[in-house]
């Protein structure tokens, strides 16, 4: 059998989304089931078996051909140990092993990482930065998240942890004078705190917009609010852009995650003027992209940690 076969999990706080994924990253069939956290986790990995066996179904594979299971989870999670700690989005779930009773159910090989790293690794296996050596992944949603990819595996860090790169501080650049905004992680004017979704709806809030789509109407109706809120997540992410670039040298830069990959024509600029006047960035290197997979770049991700291995 030349098409290799895996199934890819993508665990977030509201949903759960399982496909059957083969080798070339293509996606067979996919369902989704609501997470419910709350209801247990054991419960919770006998939904996930009753949906992959659903989407088995439908691909017309089997459980015996599959090479294993890979789950993208809302961290922290340990990628090493299998276990999810994530006390925010996924309450009642803390220290769970999820790799276990999946392999013992299957009786496959099962992995498990953060899904911001297994987005940039599908995004790597069969998106918008396929083939290439050297990839670091921006996710502009709810959060800012970010994955690295050097030669097809996830850079970690020091006990498995990956990098955060929604909290390298560019508050000087982003704030034009005013206080940087807090960031929960212990410092001020993280690119999280200035560019996500959830500090844009923040910053909306003084002029009465509910969310970061509300701001982004305003904008472009040309209301000068909106437009330095804008214009400040514009410059945050120049000059994350700026310190990726240096810090990493990467081939592509994938801009992500709902506000980043919508919007993406409105920060490319700023992102492409930056690669340009990086004169220590070889000229024309780098390519600054917009993610292709959407939603499905974590199954994706996932189920490819099962054809790096063995299989
Ligand atoms: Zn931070």
């Amino acid at each position: 059998m030349s098409e290799r076969r895996a199934l890819g999990i993508d665990i977030g706080g509201t949903k759960i989304a399982v496909a059957a994924v083969d080798s070339a990253g293509r996606i067979h069939a996919q369902t989704s089931l609501v997470t419910e956290a709350e209801r247990g986790f054991g419960q919770a990995v006998e939904r996930m078996l009753a949906a992959g066996d659903e989407v088995l179904a439908r691909a017309g594979w089997t459980r015996r051909e599959l090479c294993g299971v890979g789950v993208g989870c809302a961290g922290p999670v340990s990628a090493q140990r299998g276990v999810i700690d994530n006390p925010y989005t996924l309450p009642t779930w803390s220290n769970c092993d999820i790799v276990t009773p999946l392999r013992t159910a299957l009786g496959k090989p099962a992995y498990l990482e953060n899904d911001a790293d297994s987005a940039a690794l599908g995004e790597w296996f069969a998106g918008a930065a396929r083939g290439a050596s050297r990839v670091v992944m921006l996710t502009l949603g709810t959060g800012v998240g970010g994955g690295v990819v050097l030669e097809g595996r996830i850079y970690r860090g020091v006990r498995g942890e990956h990098p955060e790169l929604g909290h390298m501080p560019i508050a000087q650049f982003a704030s034009e004078g005013d206080a940087a905004p807090a960031c929960y992680c212990g410092t001020r004017g993280c690119l999280e705190a200035i560019a996500s979704g959830t500090a844009v709806a923040e910053a909306g809030k003084a002029f009465g917009w509910d969310d970061s789509r509300a701001v982004l109407a305003a904008c472009e109706r040309g209301d000068a609010n909106a437009a330095r809120i804008i214009e400040r997540v514009k410059r945050a992410l120049e000059m994350a852009t700026w310190t990726v670039l240096h810090t990493f040298m990467p081939e592509v830069v994938v801009l992500g995650g709902g506000l980043g990959d919508a919007q993406f024509e409105l920060w490319r600029p700023a992102m492409e003027a930056c690669a340009a006047r990086a004169t220590m960035v070889p000229v024309g290197s780098v390519r600054i992209v917009k993610a292709e997979l959407g939603n499905d770049a974590g199954l994706a991700g996932a189920a490819s940690l099962a054809f790096s291995e063995a299989c």
